[in-house]
């Protein structure tokens, strides 16, 4: 599914461009491909079985995975980073702050293994970060924020394609049909640092937000933040 030019959702089990069993309706996060100088680079990448789809859905729109350098992981849950080892095989470099990298290379329950009913496979992150970071992958800047809270390590990812600001929200905010945050059920789940992040991301004006599941939002997307922001200072503060 294209989003702008040169970026792309290649996978997401809400709306059904991947699926791998039915055991969930979020089993699946989305995938975004970005197209760049020189190669492509993946925002998440998959519960890991649905890989070949996500495979499938790149060489639809002209990508073949050996053009992809690399991913830029949002946390480490399962239906987010399963595939993640596959990658890591085919030389593809992993970039994830360093909470969601050492829970990736531990491969323990901070995975959210439990959810998926499988081992998690350990895999080695290439680029690990804290704090905010800027890379320069494929000629695209990309802007790194920590933002714990749904888990210790989620990390947003900004950037600026034709003309728009972009934000990759992670599970950080959910976007069903209106501002709602991500599942609370994680081991690492932090409940005064995702308000704390809440806080922080509602200050961000962005033009879109590539949510971790649901919908892609192109309308002011800083307001679906202010309003699941207002959901938890209400809801979480009983
Ligand atoms: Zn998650």
């Amino acid at each position: 599914m294209q989003i702008l030019k040169n970026l792309y959702q290649i996978g997401g089990s809400l709306n059904g461009l991947s699926w791998a069993g039915g055991y969930r309706n979020y089993e699946d996060c989305n995938t975004y491909l970005l197209k760049g100088e020189g190669g492509c680079v993946l925002f998440d990448c998959g519960n890991g079985d649905t890989w070949p789809q996500l495979v499938d859905r790149m060489e639809y729109w002209g990508v073949s995975p050996e053009e992809v350098k690399a991913c830029f992981l949002t946390h480490a849950h399962m239906d987010h980073t399963g595939a993640a080892h596959i990658l890591a095989d085919m030389g593809v470099e992993l970039y994830a702050h360093e909470k969601t990298a050492d829970a990736l290379e531990a491969g323990d329950e901070r995975c959210a293994d439990y959810l998926y009913h499988k081992p998690t496979v350990p895999c080695r992150v290439t680029h690990r970060f804290a704090g905010t970071q800027v890379f320069n992958v494929c000629g695209i800047e990309i802007t790194t924020m920590h933002c714990p809270g749904h888990t210790a390590g989620c990390t947003a990812y900004f950037f600026n394609l034709d003309g728009r600001r972009v934000v990759v929200s992670g599970d950080v905010i959910g976007t069903l049909m209106d501002g709602h945050f991500g599942w609370d059920g994680s081991f690492d789940f932090d409940r005064a640092a995702y308000l704390a992040t809440l806080r922080k991301f509602s200050k961000e004006d962005t033009d879109i937000m590539l949510s971790g599941h649901g919908l892609v939002y192109f309308g002011r997307p800083r307001t679906r933040v202010e309003e699941a922001y207002c959901v938890a200072l209400c809801e979480w503060r009983k």
